[in-house]
């Protein structure tokens, strides 16, 4: 089932992390204290919040980032690819003394890699940086966890005060998770978060479907667990459940895959669309983001997700 774009785009708000991903590639990985001569440096813009931001735009959304740059060259170089992509920057704030958020990933000829994530400007985004105004105007707002928990915490309670649909996904793990975090209208976890979150170990699709009811009791009205190359399981507020079996393709880098998928189930239950149906649609999005290399580069468009629905 393919689907038609909207008069109006949707408009998603996401408050979240904009990284640069600092791809270095070797022979193999580094020994503690040891030199070695790599094969190639990439610059690939990254950091949840804006992959799903591009990845919202890329289906024809209408988006707001809130977020914060260092003041260093990364901040333009990521600023620059934001704007071209057509995402509103104005929520997204000049951090003087602070470095843009960086992840430094070593990757082996073995596939085997290694990643340091520097939050830089993203760790000090706070409640202030969070305008009410921002949610007057949006339909869904979209989080992860690379930026404070109580920013994220701040961003929900303004959503419902202003009727927006919250989306949350939980990304990274994180400690001492907070249970008022779950106090939204869909979680969208992958299966090792969902288990941390649930104390289900989850090997099945019945297994994600039971951690999906738990997701539920403790909060979420909507349950969304995805199951990578397996597809997704989900479970709506009436308790009706399913799995979306995965979409064929090769994989090539499943970086970004979880992020596409969040930024399609906000655009599909904007326009309206039932969670089974918003979860087909990003489960094609989460499946053409992986058969691409770089996390924003790789978001695809609703005409390629249209195309992946066409032949299924
Ligand atoms: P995360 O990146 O958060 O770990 P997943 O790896 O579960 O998220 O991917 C999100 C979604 O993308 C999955 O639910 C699935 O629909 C799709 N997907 C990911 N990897 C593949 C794959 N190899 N083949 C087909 N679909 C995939």
């Amino acid at each position: 089932m393919t689907t038609s774009v909207p008069q109006t785009p949707p408009r998603i708000l996401v408050v979240g992390s904009i990284n640069m991903d600092l791809v270095v590639r070797s022979e193999r990985l580094p020994a503690p204290g040891e030199t070695l001569v790599g094969r190639s440096l990439s610059e690939i813009p990254g950091g949840k919040g804006a992959n799903q931001a591009v990845g919202a735009a890329r289906l024809g959304a209408d988006v707001s980032l809130v977020g914060r740059l260092g003041n260093d060259g990364f901040g333009g170089t990521l600023r620059s690819a934001l704007a071209i992509e057509g995402v509103r920057l104005d929520g997204v704030l000049p951090t003087p003394e602070c470095c843009s958020g960086v992840a430094m990933i070593g990757v082996e000829d073995s596939g085997q890699n290694c990643i340091t994530v520097v939050p830089g400007a993203n760790g000090l985004l706070t409640s202030d940086d969070v305008q009410a105004e921002e949610f007057a105007r949006a339909d869904v707002l979209l989080l992860q966890l690379e930026v404070p928990v109580e920013t994220v915490l701040t961003a929900i309670k303004l959503a419902k005060k202003n009727d927006v649909l919250t989306i949350l996904d939980p990304a990274p793990a994180v400690l001492n998770f907070p249970p008022e975090l779950l106090n939204v209208d869909v979680v969208c976890p992958n299966e090792s978060e969902a288990a941390l979150l649930t104390g289900v170990e989850i090997t099945t699709a019945k297994s994600a479907r039971h951690a999906a009811g738990k997701l539920q009791q403790l909060g979420a009205r909507h349950a969304i667990i995805t199951l990578g190359d397996k597809g997704a399981v989900f479970r709506d507020a009436s308790g009706s459940s399913g799995h979306v079996e995965p979409f064929p393709v090769t994989a090539i880098d499943t970086t970004a895959a979880g992020d596409a998928f969040a930024a399609a189930i906000g655009l599909r239950l904007a326009e309206g669309a039932s969670l089974h149906e918003a979860t087909e649609f990003a489960c094609a999005a989460g499946a053409v983001a992986a058969s691409r290399k770089g996390a924003q580069p790789g978001m695809p468009t609703r005409a390629d997700i249209n195309r992946l629905l066409a032949q299924a």
